[in-house]
């Protein structure tokens, strides 16, 4: 049976392209981007051109502003700690309850060893209006912590609003954009972000490598201590075939985003919701009234668990997820709809299909009836 695969904002198939360009890295030019050689010259020039390309795809003003990492996960943490060492005399933090674990949980180390942590929820529709952020970031915060776009809804949050805030009450914003990116046009240079997020697999690039973007490296206290690597700002020696596919995963996605790829990509979403939710009476779309991203649906069928549907479509050959891939094994109702205000029953009968530049016409189709079949024959069971 062939795989219909939706869950790719846990993540996404490697491009072709993209381990076409990492092959050689491996047993051809295996040498070590610091050595002086010539073997360590060449990786050193295809880790800079792999950054010249990330840098390229989120607005960067300068390639050096963007810092290799393990992936999006190092990444926030980094840009965490950065910020916290920057002001070692504040001792608030702001955030919201709708961030991903690799922000909500080095957050929770912070608050016990002493930091107050302010958490925003948003509205019903995974919104948060500007005044939660007025009313709580202020000169004692040494950071606000925001994702532009959410993992299991795709609600895009106003990143533009919370950077001008931040600048005139003089706060650091770290941004998790690792959702965001290739999904959506990002110029961080237009905008006063201090750190940012990626991560190479959510957009066809490989697993295990990410960056950060640090607008002024000056004062940048680094995560990981150990080597001079990445301008002394990330220890270590780099992993020059996955920062190679990083690269080239990011040139193809802003080609993609140039080519106009969201808005197909949003259409074949918006049928794929519409005709699920006109077939399935006690359906919802979450999120539907914010801004989403391109790919990402989260949908709510009453009364029926969001575990034992994902279970179910798969053995109809339909990867989806009942909200993030990490929470998952987790049995927990998802974090972000309880913030949202649904009740825990409803937080668990959620489905989350992500789509990608991969999702074909077929695959919504094939989606919109097995969802249909499996929802039908769970509630029948109960
Ligand atoms: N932030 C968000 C919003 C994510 O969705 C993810 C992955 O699911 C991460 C961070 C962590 O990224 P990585 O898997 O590269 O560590």
């Amino acid at each position: 049976m062939a795989i219909c695969y939706l869950d790719n904002n846990a993540t996404t198939r490697l491009a072709p392209q993209v381990l076409e360009a990492m092959s050689p890295w491996f047993l051809e030019h295996f040498g070590n981007a610091s050595s002086l050689h010539s073997e360590g010259q060449l990786a050193a020039l295809a880790v800079a051109q792999a950054r010249a390309r990330v840098g390229r795809l989120i607005g960067a003003r300068s390639s050096e502003q963007v810092i290799f990492t393990s992936g999006g996960t190092e990444s926030d943490n980094a840009g965490i700690r950065a910020a916290v060492e920057r002001f070692p005399t504040r001792r608030r933090v702001v955030t919201t309850a709708v961030e991903h674990e690799a922000v909500l949980a080095p957050l929770a180390a912070l608050e016990r060893s002493g930091y107050e942590v302010v958490r925003l929820a948003p509205d019903r529709e995974g919104r948060f209006p500007l005044d939660r952020f007025e009313a709580v970031v202020d000169e004692r915060c040494c950071l606000l912590a925001l994702m532009w776009a959410n993992n299991e809804t795709g609600a895009v949050h106003d990143v533009a609003a919370a950077a001008a805030l931040c600048a005139a009450r003089g706060v650091p914003l770290h941004v998790d954009a690792v959702q965001a990116a290739g999904k959506l046009p990002l110029d961080v240079g237009a905008l006063p972000i201090d750190t940012l997020a990626l991560s190479a697999h959510k957009l066809h690039g490989p697993k295990g490598v990410g960056a950060l973007y640090v607008r002024d490296s000056s004062g940048f206290a680094p995560l990981l201590l150990g080597g001079g690597q990445e301008l002394e700002r990330r220890a270590g020696t780099e992993n020059v075939p996955g920062i190679v596919g990083f690269g080239r995963a990011a040139e193809l996605a802003q080609q993609w985003l140039e080519a106009e790829g969201p808005a197909g990509l949003a259409s074949l979403r918006d049928r794929l919701e519409s005709e699920i939710v006109a077939r399935v009476p006690g359906s919802r779309v979450h999120a539907s009234q914010s801004r989403r991203t391109c790919n990402t649906s989260s949908l709510g069928f009453e009364g029926v668990s969001g575990e034992a549907l994902v279970m179910l479509l798969s053995e109809y050959g339909i990867c989806a997820s009942a909200g993030s891939a990490c929470a998952s094994s987790r049995h927990a109702p998802s974090h972000v709809l309880l913030a949202m205000g649904f009740e825990p029953s409803d937080a668990s009968a959620s489905l989350r299909l992500s789509l990608s530049r991969d999702t074909t016409a077929e695959d919504v189709s094939r989606a919109v009836s097995t969802v249909v079949e499996a929802v039908t024959a769970l509630r029948a069971l109960a």
